[in-house]
């Protein structure tokens, strides 16, 4: 009998649950490696001047499954924290998502039935459009998509909007009410005290070596376990051979400041011209009175092969390649994979903690 029942490779979301309903409730052996040297993946947040600083960039949870919230609640407290970014356009704050507010802001309309007919004025009708911008313009003109999407999105992904497909617009809600809520989810909060305390609570009785690199020595670590649980890049795991996967990159630069930099915890700047997408004062996810204050600028940037990938990028072209590796790890009978990176798709937190909770269930 080998040592381990699962050997699970990261130890973000997508590892952690499946760790924790895997040796909590089926009695099963785990080990979790993960290559960095803190557990938590990407939510991973540090205190700093006593804030919890979200290294790698605003990790908000949100929630429409009641499972999926119960889960997490049981690892931490949540508070009420509502997402409720600003844009910066040419030096002017308005009120985003895209709300009554908004359209207020723009023109002066005030009454749902008023923005209704503004943007049936505005919008560019379009029979069905497929790309990210035939489909904002279709909803609300050329002078929203100006002030709020083209700039961002083309910083964000380094692509031009009419390459990119809508499903990444649609992540964005339009609303002719005032509501200016970032998600339409009914459970939305940060974890009391950090996400990195969060995931200790998740992963008590669980074995995990950190600073440890799966494919240092792979043949290793596959022979001490029935199966390998692979939460990193899939191209990476067959070693590129059918090319490298495309993924954005970030660049985080952090500032200590003294009091409140900007009064919210999120501001979007969407001018392409600025270099950065978004400044995040960390403190006002958690209603934060420090003395200091700790501000990111988040910068978009390339991924090559060595760099931490944030976004997989799911063009026709990208989704078909990946297609070639999603058939190659089905004929591998002792290999689960997941996450964002295992599933090359965009991911939310609760999606990935939904699918590690069913791959975990369903698991004969
Ligand atoms: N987006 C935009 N302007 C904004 C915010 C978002 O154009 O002010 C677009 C952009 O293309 C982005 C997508 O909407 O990639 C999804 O944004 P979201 O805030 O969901 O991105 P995340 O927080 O996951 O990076």
């Amino acid at each position: 009998m080998l040592k381990y029942d699962y050997l699970i490779v990261g130890c973000g979301l997508f590892g952690s649950v499946f760790a924790q309903k895997q040796t909590h409730q089926r009695g099963k052996r785990v080990l979790i490696i993960e290559k960095r040297n803190h557990i938590g993946g990407n939510c991973y947040t540090e205190q700093i001047e006593g804030i919890n600083v979200h290294k790698y960039g605003p990790h908000i949870f949100h929630t429409d499954n009641l499972e999926v919230w119960n889960y997490v609640n049981r690892f931490s407290s949540f508070n009420n924290f509502v997402n409720r970014p600003k844009v910066c356009y040419k030096n002017k704050i308005y009120s985003f998502p895209v709300n009554l507010m908004t359209l207020y802001q723009l023109y002066g309309v005030k009454t749902p039935s008023e923005a209704k007919s503004k943007l049936d004025e505005v919008a560019i009708p379009s029979q069905n459009p497929q790309n990210l911008e035939d489909w904002i313009l279709s909803q609300v003109g050329p002078e929203i998509y100006e002030i709020f999407i083209k700039g961002y999105t083309k910083k964000q992904w380094q692509k031009e909007p009419a390459d990119l497909p809508a499903s990444l617009i649609k992540r964005l809600p339009i609303r002719l009410t005032f509501n200016d809520n970032y998600f339409n989810d009914q459970y939305q909060g940060i974890p009391i005290g950090g996400y990195t305390k969060m995931f200790e609570n998740m992963l008590k009785g669980i074995e995990v070596k950190l600073n440890t690199d799966y494919f240092a020595e792979k043949s290793y670590w596959d022979s001490i376990a029935e199966t390998i649980v692979y939460t990193g890049k899939i191209d990476e795991y067959f070693d590129y051979k059918f090319g490298p996967l495309e993924y954005r990159g970030l660049h985080f630069e952090n500032e200590i400041l003294e009091g409140d930099y900007q009064g919210n915890a999120v501001i979007n700047y969407t001018q392409e011209s600025i270099p950065f997408t978004r400044t995040i004062e960390h403190k006002h996810f958690e209603f934060g009175q420090q003395p200091k204050t700790v501000i990111t600028r988040e910068f978009p940037a390339s991924c090559q092969k060595d760099d931490i990938p944030y976004y997989p990028v799911n063009t026709k072209a990208n989704n078909t390649q990946y297609e070639c590796y999603r058939e190659e790890a089905e004929d591998k009978k002792t290999l689960i994979l997941g996450g964002r990176l295992g599933a090359y798709k965009y991911l939310d937190m609760d999606d990935v903690i939904l699918s590690a909770m069913n791959v975990a269930n369903n698991i004969k």
